[in-house]
């Protein structure tokens, strides 16, 4: 088998370094004899490694006293519902602003609970994040929702809009932890960790503490913030493994020099990629408009804008031979998607563009 290049979406690659320590501790959790797997989420053992992974968020984004870090169960779909059930209740509206599929899917969910505003006009073709200007804010909203970056898409926000003192709600599923964030500026900020910074099944939540103990009476207690918080994220037994893993990645963050180096290496690695995409005179397309293309999940097509599927099945087979995985574009927009979150080195970076570069020149005629 070649050495392999995980380029996947979601689940993705996770640092090697972080397996080394997994390895490690997997039967033997810090000198316990036992393993996480097997501990009380009651016991000291865990009770440390939760503030433990607290801790290192607050460190590497800066978190602002006022807020809570949370972790919840149900990733980051689950909270698409505990979003409106904890914020919805002061208005009973919310603004949605839709860039791509996954805030599309947070603004369907929410229309469960209450008024959705949609904030640009509704479209098929997600290829940028609207001019702010021409945004149709509501100034009754109880938040406003955006996704930072989505992950089908490659659609990412260079910048943080101004929501006239409407609490901003983020989605950064797909780009948590990839540049340094000012945190005061939003109210919410949410993430399912399975792409950047562990693994499935929990979600990171950072709350503004004004934005508590305002949940509607429906919200099922495992999804209320408030009673999360109470219970420093112990409220039932917590997805303890996927919040080990988050915590072990994150402290592989800052060993690396924290969220500057991670910017850093994400502009290099992207552009890398983009780079070439531009040079190859259109046999590369990426639909996404410049000032809003994703450093985390790049997808392009090859042979025309609406790609040519022969020259796509055969670019996905000759990478899978290099050991290039996970390269296919999501179902609903076909294509390729190569994904350059922070456990993928320049070196693999590098070698997908080698591919390019080849299978350019191969068919570029
Ligand atoms: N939001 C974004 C931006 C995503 O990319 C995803 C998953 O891919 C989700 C939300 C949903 O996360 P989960 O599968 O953890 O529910």
């Amino acid at each position: 088998m070649p050495k392999i290049y995980n380029f996947g979406a979601g689940p993705a690659k996770l640092p090697e370094e972080v397996y080394e320590i997994i390895r490690n501790e997997l039967t033997d959790y810090e000198g316990t004899g036992i393993s996480l797997l097997e501990t009380s989420h009651r016991s000291q053992t865990y009770m440390k490694l939760n503030t433990e992974v607290q801790e290192v968020v607050r460190r590497l984004l800066n978190v602002p006293a006022n807020y809570k870090v949370l972790f919840l169960p149900a990733g980051g779909q689950g909270e698409f519902a505990a979003v409106p059930l904890n914020l919805m209740s002061r208005t009973g509206t919310a603004d949605y602003v839709v860039t791509g599929a996954w805030s599309e899917k947070a603004a369907k969910e929410a229309k469960k609970y209450g008024k959705v505003n949609l904030v640009v006009p509704p479209t098929n073709r997600y290829t940028g994040v609207p001019d702010q200007s021409t945004w149709n804010l509501d100034p009754n909203a109880s938040y406003v929702h955006i996704c930072t970056n989505e992950t089908i898409h490659g659609v990412e926000f260079n910048f943080i809009p101004d929501t006239k003192g409407v609490p901003l709600v983020a989605d950064m599923s797909s780009n948590f932890m990839s540049r340094k964030v000012d945190v005061s500026k939003f109210g919410v900020i949410y993430g399912g960790a399975q792409k950047n910074i562990g693994t499935s099944g929990v979600a990171l939540v950072i709350v503004r503490e004004d934005l508590l103990n305002q949940a509607m009476p429906i919200c099922p207690s495992i999804l209320d913030w408030t009673q999360t918080a109470k219970n420093d994220s112990i409220l039932n037994t917590p997805p303890m493994f996927a919040i080990y893993i988050m915590g072990r990645v994150l402290q592989w963050i800052e060993r690396k020099g924290g969220l500057d180096a991670m910017a850093e290496a994400a502009e290099k690695k992207s552009s890398l990629i983009y780079n070439i995409i531009e040079g190859s005179n259109g046999f590369y397309y990426a639909p996404v408009a410049k000032n809003s293309r994703s450093r985390m999940n790049i997808p392009f097509r090859i042979g025309s804008s609406g790609g040519n599927e022969t020259l796509e099945k055969e670019f996905l087979k000759g990478a899978e031979a290099m050991g290039l995985i996970q390269l296919k574009g999501h179902r609903s927009v076909g294509g390729i998607r190569a994904s350059t979150y922070n456990a993928v080195t320049l070196e693999e970076v590098q070698k997908l563009a080698q591919y390019m570069k080849d299978f350019y020149a191969k068919h570029k005629d």
